[in-house]
């Protein structure tokens, strides 16, 4: 957003990439996309250290000590989220949560006083919006139409609003090389897709892999504009 605006923004990232980091599948395509609408990118910076320079802030982003280190005016700090249910009175209606604050379900969400469900990043069972929205449909069904559904049944869906935006769903490349299938993979560049051509946004690339012997969809990745719809 800032870069939008016209400030220089660095990211400054410990793991390799910020998309998709616990599958690593995309570090070398975002740091392409992000370099060429002029983010700088620190990527596997692990000794990230803030220190003044004057009026500006210097950020060290490797262990050795001096460069290379990145100079702004502001900082902003995003390391995680904890969920904000401590003001509930959720001990008063004696609803369980785990350590961290997440309210406890079982695998159809509700929590352990009967009646009370709980939906949503609060559970710590997804953390996206399209999960929670997932939630919702699950807990409706099974109340309002006498539905079976289970969250446990929930086909992995990833969704990142980036430039340009991430969706993915179904199994990574390592699931599949782990599940010892034999697949193939076809990728087809934005900068083919007429859409992609039409809007000028052509970064990123569509990926789909296949079992070879069912010829059934594995699993899929849009790295590309309209990827979230
Ligand atoms: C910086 C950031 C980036 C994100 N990026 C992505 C992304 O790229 N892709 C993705 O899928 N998801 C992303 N998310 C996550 C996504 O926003 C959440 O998963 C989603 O909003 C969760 O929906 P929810 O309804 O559970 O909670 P929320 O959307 O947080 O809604 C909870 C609501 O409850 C209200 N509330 C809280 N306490 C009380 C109270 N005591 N009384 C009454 N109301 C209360 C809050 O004000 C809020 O309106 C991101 C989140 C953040 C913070």
């Amino acid at each position: 957003m800032y870069r939008r605006f016209g400030s220089e923004v660095t990211i400054v990232e410990m793991g390799p990439c910020l998309m998709d980091v616990k599958t690593k599948m995309f570090p070398k395509p975002c740091a392409k996309s992000w370099r060429l609408r002029g983010y700088g990118f620190g990527p596997n910076a692990k000794c990230i250290s803030l220190a003044k320079r004057d009026s500006r802030i210097a950020v060290g982003i490797k262990c050795d000590d001096g460069p290379p280190e990145v100079l702004g005016t502001h900082v902003l700090l995003a390391v995680g989220r904890t969920p904000n249910t401590n003001d509930l009175g959720l001990d008063r209606a004696g609803v369980a949560t785990d350590q961290r604050g997440y309210i406890i379900v079982d695998a159809h969400l509700q929590t352990n006083v009967p009646g009370i469900w709980a939906l949503g990043d609060c559970n710590g069972r997804g953390a996206f919006t399209h999960t929670s929205y997932n939630d919702y449909e699950i807990v409706a069904d099974n109340l309002f139409n006498a539905g079976h559904r289970s969250v446990s049944d929930r086909i992995q869906t990833y969704a990142l609003f980036t430039d340009p935006p991430l969706g993915r769903c179904g199994m990574t490349d390592a699931e599949i090389r782990k599940s010892g299938r034999a697949a193939v993979a076809t990728k087809h560049p934005m900068s083919q897709v007429t859409r992609a051509v039409e809007k000028g946004e052509t970064h990123g690339f569509i990926k789909i892999s296949v079992d070879a012997e069912t010829k059934h969809i594995l699993g899929a990745a849009i790295l590309g504009t309209g990827a979230m719809k």
